[in-house]
């Protein structure tokens, strides 16, 4: 099974190596982790485009935890205009710069403990940082990512923590790091929920097809 999961990477990373890779994907070039956090609290639930335009505003007013704080909660929202959810994303980006710099002397902490021990930092964001920004073994697990582990066979569970232990244990390094990308890229490109397109599928002959009733 290890292998199968290694090698099926390896065809997803030749397949898609010439497509966008996401936002938060393209941070990790020049790791900053400020900005990967706050990159992702803003980025939940709206497209890369959008969260592009909202961080390249954002990050030339504020370059760290204390700016955040010493906004105006009105200004926050209105810098966040094209997001959803802009007044609880606003009040979160608060509230969590706060337990930063109270917690945390205004640093990131690189320890999953500590991250999850912030108010509003889930375990996807939480994997996030710790992948993105510090480069540790970790993968943010979205539904993507699950549906296709359990297409492919990888295994049967929707539990995000089973299909995280699952890659962290079967991937190592770069492709570690790198699989959520393909995931989200694959997942919305051809494993698509419903229906997906399997006959342009690069993986089609290592797919089990589980549940898949309906495919293109
Ligand atoms: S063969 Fe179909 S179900 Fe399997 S990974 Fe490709 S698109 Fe998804």
């Amino acid at each position: 099974m290890k292998n199968n999961i290694s090698e099926i990477l390896k065809i997803l990373e030749s397949h898609y190596s010439d497509e966008v890779r996401t936002t938060l994907n393209r941070m990790r070039e020049n790791p900053d982790p400020f900005k990967i956090l706050i990159g992702c609290l803003v980025s939940i639930n709206i497209k890369d485009d959008v969260t592009d335009k909202i961080l390249e505003e954002l990050f030339e007013r504020v370059g760290n935890f204390e700016d955040i704080i010493d906004m105006d909660l009105s200004e926050l929202e209105d810098m966040l205009y094209l997001a959803r959810y802009r007044k609880v994303k606003a009040a979160r980006l608060k509230s969590v710069s706060k337990e930063i710099i109270e917690k945390f002397d205004g640093e990131v902490p690189d320890d999953k403990d500590k991250l999850l021990s912030i108010n509003g930092i889930g375990p996807k964001t939480c994997n996030v940082v710790l992948c993105f920004a510090f480069g540790k073994n970790a993968i943010p697990v979205d539904s993507n990512t699950i549906r296709i582990a359990n297409r492919l066979g990888w295994i049967d569970s929707d539990k995000h923590n089973e299909v995280e232990e699952l890659l962290v244990d079967s991937l190592e390094g770069e492709s570690l790091r790198g699989a959520n990308a393909l995931f989200m890229l694959h997942g919305k490109s051809t494993c698509v929920p419903v229906s997906p397109f399997c006959s342009g599928c690069p993986v089609s002959l290592e797919c089990l097809r589980v549940g898949v009733e309906k495919s293109r």
